[in-house]
């Protein structure tokens, strides 16, 4: 079956402004590649989505929220000020730098295409379809951090709750930063399995996702969180995704799986202390594709974090390539060095593993 892959130009408008490490090249950097890597007509297509409304936006935040992020974003990107208490909606890493791009603009793209991502897929006219841009999961309800503005993977699981009635959503995310606003609007709902792995929230932002937050209230058991070692690699990802996601998710029996992630876990990437190659990001794609055809193969993904421009288009592609099944045999584009070639802490994964099948033993049978 053909893949839809959601992109437009005017994503590149997710712009912080110089000085800043998210800036909009990397909308102009893997569409080209894209091309490149990928000629054969007939196995995706690239589907352009209309912006979120107010209402839309509302299923996720409140409309005190989107009025202020709306306002204030519109006036920088004038290079305007504008009135209101930025920190009572917003953390500091979300405050733009010189002139940045129509951020606000961007942002409800990328819910707009989360909202066309759920319809095509619902609708069976695709079974995968692969947000470009977006990958939000630091939005929390009302208030944006860790430069996103709008949760979109929150939006998706809502939408597909709240229009299609589903009850039995996981959502993966595999990149770098635990996604503390996408596991905060799931917490105590069980409706919704969320995964995470990400490097130990001991070194790195946001500071949140320890093996013992495993949700609360009708939700207990039905949030996973799995701090990587620093430095974890290909191996120590395939053991956790083996031992701990593919089980669950069988257990879980999932109507869809939301997977949410850039390149950020890479070796080289420049805000983060993972180790994975690009074939890793092959490896994850391939899983997750495992996991749908648990449900059909219906897969939503959320493709936007990287902070190695080199990395990242290869990276992206990967994950791309993996879970549609196309197998490239895609490769770092530069030289791996010698200690990222083995995966040096697969001892410490296994303690990890063991330390989160504990806490969940009471919840899943595949850990008993
Ligand atoms: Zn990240």
């Amino acid at each position: 079956m053909t893949i839809a892959i959601l992109y437009r130009d005017e994503l590149r408008e997710y712009d912080f402004g110089s000085g800043h490490p998210f800036r909009g090249d990397r909308y102009e950097i893997f569409p080209e590649f894209l091309k490149k890597m990928l000629p054969d007509a007939g196995t995706y297509v690239v589907l352009k989505s209309d912006w979120a409304r107010d209402e839309d936006l509302r299923l996720i935040c409140s409309q005190d929220y989107i009025n202020f992020t709306k306002g204030y974003f519109e006036a920088a990107s004038l290079g305007l000020s504008y009135p209101g208490i930025f920190s009572a909606y917003h953390s500091g890493d979300n405050k733009p730098q010189g002139r940045p791009g129509r951020l606000e603009e961007a942002a409800r793209l990328m819910i707009g295409q989360a909202k066309q991502a759920v319809d095509i897929i619902q609708s069976g006219e695709y079974d995968k379809a692969f947000c470009i841009g977006g990958n939000m999961h630091h939005a929390k309800p009302s208030y944006g951090e860790g430069f996103c503005l709008y949760n979109d993977n929150a939006f998706a699981a809502k939408y597909l709750i709240d229009r299609y009635g589903l009850e039995k959503i996981i959502v993966l995310d595999t990149d770098a930063h635990q996604g503390n606003g996408t596991c905060e609007y799931f917490y105590s709902d069980p409706r919704v399995l969320f995964i995470d792995l990400h490097q130990d929230p001991r070194t790195l932002y946001p500071g949140t996702g320890f093996a013992d937050e495993i949700g609360e209230g009708e939700g207990l058991g039905f949030t996973i969180n799995v701090p990587m070692p620093v430095y974890a690699g290909y191996d120590s990802y395939r053991l956790v995704l083996d031992e701990i996601v593919l089980p669950v998710s069988q257990e879980f029996q999932p109507q869809i799986i939301i997977r949410n992630g850039g390149s950020d876990p890479h070796f080289a990437d420049g805000l983060t202390s993972l180790g994975l190659p690009v074939r890793g990001f092959s490896m994850i794609g391939e899983k997750v594709r495992d996991i749908a055809e648990l449900c059909r193969g219906k897969q939503i993904d959320f493709i936007g974090s990287g902070y190695n421009r080199e990395a990242l288009p290869y990276a992206w592609m990967a994950l791309i390539s993996g879970s549609s099944g196309f197998g490239l045999k895609l490769t770092d584009p530069f030289p791996v060095p010698q200690r990222f070639q083995t995966d040096q802490v697969l001892e410490n994964t296994r303690g990890v593993i063991k330390q989160v099948k504990d806490n969940l033993r009471p919840f899943w049978k595949c850990f008993a």
